[in-house]
């Protein structure tokens, strides 16, 4: 019989680790394993808050796929997925076909807007090295325009709409950020605004209550303004309209409001919620033997019932899992079931502040924003090794 095609779609977290694996566990001749990917370069999307603000260089969040991985052993295809065809077993790019024995889906998730009007035209999001690169210039943007319209207060108006992780990391950047700008531009800081925008009734909404309340002080003396418990309900060229009509005037919204899954997938059939398919315990797509979904586009259930959030701790995770199950499946041996092992969430607040929980212990300042340094620096040693780490490791 023929060697079976493996095609993974997106050198994410989910894709990048599970190419490594199969380039590890794999023989000779045993699978085709093919990597398709839009750009070159893999982000390391737990960096991008910080080229976002401009405390840091776009360089310093991505790496290029051919330093990751053995192109003796994996195809990598630079192109984007334009269709997923499960009956045909095919995935339409935009300049070509390709054929599958075995699909995985690892191509991240998409800004959720929840329909509210205007987001989708007036907002900036977090999402790639492109759009982080657009933030950037568009915020140093706005202190020049400010030089030359100084009755234009708006344009030193910095909206971030959800105080979820995302934004919370952000923020603590761009208030990093603010002076150097206001140094630069010759512009009096206290003229600069930075609103973080959330609806639920606290920030961090599921988080550890006192470490919430360290964060929200630590931004607060850096000089935010927090809205908690107000919603945004419209975005518009002129800034976003929250509550019961009040209007905030703004030329800079960034939303991180949520994400949700990449729209291949529903479009190719398979059952989602917010986009995301809720995966068998093998990573599998119901009723799809030969396809596994990873990342932000599955859904995963806790033992209670709810769903895992979507983070770059469990694409890893996954990625590994399900690289040995594609390996046993060649095999025709038993698949392994995945379970989350969740190791702690520790998130930034800018230069030498954070917050996290690991280990099962509560961290905040100086000793968290090392554990966050400690965790990036691992995963850059987890796809690269030393060199890597020695190459990237020191900006981060
Ligand atoms: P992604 O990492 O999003 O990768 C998807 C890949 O698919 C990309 O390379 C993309 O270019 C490619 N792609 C997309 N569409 C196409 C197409 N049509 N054709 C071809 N290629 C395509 N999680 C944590 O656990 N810890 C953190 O500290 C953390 N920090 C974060 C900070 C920020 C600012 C953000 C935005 C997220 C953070 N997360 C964190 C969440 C984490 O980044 C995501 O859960 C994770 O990236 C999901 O991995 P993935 O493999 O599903 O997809
Ligand atoms: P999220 O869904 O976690 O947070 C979005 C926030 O926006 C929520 O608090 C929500 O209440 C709020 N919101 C929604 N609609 C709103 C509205 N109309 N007006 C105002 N606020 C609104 O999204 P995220 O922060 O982008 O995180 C995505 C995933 O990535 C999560 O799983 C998160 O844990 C993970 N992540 C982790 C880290 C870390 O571990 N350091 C950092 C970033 C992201």
């Amino acid at each position: 019989s023929s060697i079976p095609k493996i095609v993974i779609l997106g050198a994410g977290y989910g894709g990048v680790l599970t190419s490594l694996r199969l380039q590890k566990e794999l023989n000779y001749n045993e699978a085709d394993v093919t990597l398709v990917n839009k750009h070159d370069y893999h982000y390391i999307t737990t960096h991008l808050h910080m080229p976002a603000a401009g405390t840091d260089n776009p360089e310093n969040a991505r790496v290029n796929i051919s330093k990751l991985i053995d192109e003796f052993k994996i195809d990598f295809v630079k192109s984007t997925v334009v269709q997923i065809r499960p009956q045909d077993r095919k995935v339409i790019l935009e300049d070509g076909t390709l054929s599958y024995d075995y699909l995985i889906i690892g191509l991240g998730g998409e800004p959720e807007t929840f329909g509210i009007p205007g987001l989708g035209e007036h907002a900036m999001n977090i999402r790639s090295i492109n759009s982080v690169r657009l933030i950037r210039e568009h915020i140093e943007y706005q202190f020049a325009r400010f030089k030359r319209e100084p009755h234009r207060t708006d344009y030193l108006t910095f909206v971030v709409g959800g105080a979820g992780f995302t934004g919370i990391e952000f923020i603590g950047e761009l208030a990093d950020r603010i002076p150097e700008l206001c140094k630069q531009f010759d512009v009096d800081p206290s003229l600069v605004k930075i609103i973080n925008i959330e609806a639920a009734p606290t920030a961090l909404p599921g988080f550890d209550p006192e470490l919430v309340e360290y964060a929200m002080q630590v931004l607060q003396k850096k000089g935010v303004t927090f809205r908690i418990g107000t919603a945004i309900k419209e975005c518009t060229p002129d800034g976003v309209v929250v509550g019961d009509g009040e209007e905030i005037k703004s030329q800079t919204v960034i939303w991180t409001g949520g994400v949700r899954g990449n729209r291949l997938i529903e479009e190719a059939g398979f059952e989602t919620m917010r986009g995301r398919v809720k995966v068998d315990e093998f990573l599998r797509a119901p009723g799809h033997e030969n396809v596994y979904i990873l990342g932000d586009n599955s859904l995963v259930f806790n033992p209670e019932g709810r769903p895992y959030p979507p983070t770059a701790q469990m694409a890893m995770q996954q990625g590994v899992n399900c690289a040995h199950n594609l390996v046993a499946s060649i095999r025709n041996q038993p698949l392994k079931s995945y379970s989350f092992s969740n190791k702690g969430t520790v998130a930034s607040l800018g230069k030498g502040e954070a917050i996290g929980v690991a280990f099962g212990k509560k961290y905040k300042g100086r000793m968290a924003a090392w554990l966050k340094k400690a965790i990036d620096i691992r995963y850059l040693f987890i796809i690269g090794g030393i060199p890597l780490v020695l190459r990237k490791g020191k900006f981060l």
